[in-house]
C-alpha cells in the first residue's frame, strides 16, 4: 500500500491510472477503523481497479470540539488493517493540507436535508461534510464513491450534492455492520465502558424489534410504540430522535402513510457520554 500524505503527490499517482482508463475507488474515513470500513474497502476492490482510502478527521465536521478532541487515531493499526485488505493507497493529510490558510469559505444549500434529523441536532455537521468530500473528490476524482448505510442521512446528502453539483462519479451505499450480538460498528464504540455497551446494545435491539414485529404484519407506528416502551425501561440511553421515515425525503411517516414501502428507522441516542445513530430499512 502506498501512502501520500499531500494532494499534490497523491493527483500525480493517481493520474496515471486515470489515463489508462483505470476505476478508481474511494472510500473516505475518519480512521479509527473497524469491519465496517474494511467492508467498503473489499466492495470498492472488488468493482473498480484501485482503491484509494483517506483517513482525516474533519474538524470542520464536528460541532463538539470535545468529540473532535477525544476522537480516537490509532493511525498505525489503521495502516496495518488497510495492508491486511490490500487497500492500493492511504491519503492521509494533515489539517493544514486539507485546509490552507487561503482556503475559501464554504456553504452548500442542502435544503431540507441540513435541517432535520442529524442536520438540526448538529447544525453546522453537514456543511463540513459536503466541503471535505467534495475536496476529496476533487483530489480523487474517484469512478465510484463508497460509503455506508449506516449514516443514512450523510448517504442522502453526498448524493444530493453529486447530484447538484453534477459531479461524475457514482455512490455506493454499503449495509451497516454489526458486531454478532447486533450493535451498530462504530468508531465511538471504544469509548463505551463495559456497562454502555451493553445499554447501547438495546439500540440495535430496538430496531430488530421494529423489524420483526412489522415482518409479521404489526403496523410501523405501533411497532415503533412497542419499541419505545422497551427502550423507555433500558436505564442510561437517551433519546434524541427515534422516527419512522420516507427514505426519499426523511420525512416522518403519519397515521395516513403507514402502507409506504420502504420505510427506514433512524435513531440517535446519548450512552455513556458518546453520541451513538443507527438505522433500519423495512421492505
Ligand atoms: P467514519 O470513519 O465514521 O466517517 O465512516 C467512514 C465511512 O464508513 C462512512 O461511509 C460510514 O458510513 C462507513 N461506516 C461506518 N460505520 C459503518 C458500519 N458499521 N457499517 C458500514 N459502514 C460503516
Amino acid at each position: 500500500m502506498e501512502i501520500f500524505t499531500t494532494k499534490i503527490a497523491l493527483k500525480a499517482h493517481l493520474s496515471a491510472f486515470s489515463s489508462k482508463d483505470k476505476t478508481i475507488g474511494f472510500v473516505p474515513t475518519m480512521g479509527a477503523l473497524h469491519e465496517g470500513h474494511l467492508t467498503l474497502i473489499e466492495y470498492s476492490k472488488r468493482a473498480t481497479d484501485i482503491t484509494v482510502c483517506s483517513i482525516f478527521v474533519n474538524p470542520t465536521q464536528f460541532n463538539d470540539p470535545a468529540d473532535l478532541e477525544k476522537y480516537p487515531r490509532p493511525i498505525e493499526k489503521d495502516v496495518a488493517l488497510l495492508q491486511s485488505v490490500n487497500c492500493d493507497v492511504l491519503f492521509l493529510p494533515t489539517v493544514e493540507e486539507m485546509y490552507p490558510p487561503n482556503d475559501e469559505p464554504w456553504f452548500f444549500d442542502l435544503g431540507r436535508l441540513d435541517k432535520i434529523w442529524e442536520g438540526a441536532k448538529r447544525p453546522g455537521h453537514y456543511q463540513g461534510v459536503t466541503q471535505v468530500v467534495y475536496k476529496l473528490f476533487d483530489i480523487v476524482k474517484p469512478s465510484i464513491a463508497f460509503f455506508g448505510q449506516k449514516d443514512f442521512q450523510q448517504c442522502m446528502v453526498i448524493q444530493y450534492m453529486v447530484d447538484k453539483l453534477h459531479l461524475p462519479l457514482r455512490l455506493q451505499m454499503v449495509d451497516t455492520v454489526r458486531d454478532a450480538d447486533g450493535l451498530a460498528k462504530s468508531s465511538r464504540n471504544v469509548r463505551l465502558s463495559s456497562n454502555g455497551r451493553k445499554q447501547a446494545l438495546s439500540l440495535s435491539k430496538a430496531l430488530f424489534m421494529i423489524k420483526q414485529a412489522f415482518e409479521k404484519g404489526t403496523g410501523p407506528l405501533q411497532a415503533k410504540e412497542e419499541a419505545l416502551s422497551f427502550l423507555d425501561k433500558v436505564e442510561g440511553v437517551e433519546l434524541e430522535y427515534f422516527a419512522i421515515c420516507n427514505p426519499s425525503d426523511l420525512s416522518e411517516i403519519d397515521r395516513k402513510q403507514q402502507d409506504l414501502r420502504p420505510l427506514v428507522v433512524i435513531l440517535a441516542a446519548w450512552v455513556d457520554g458518546v453520541r451513538l445513530i443507527d438505522n433500519i430499512v423495512l421492505k
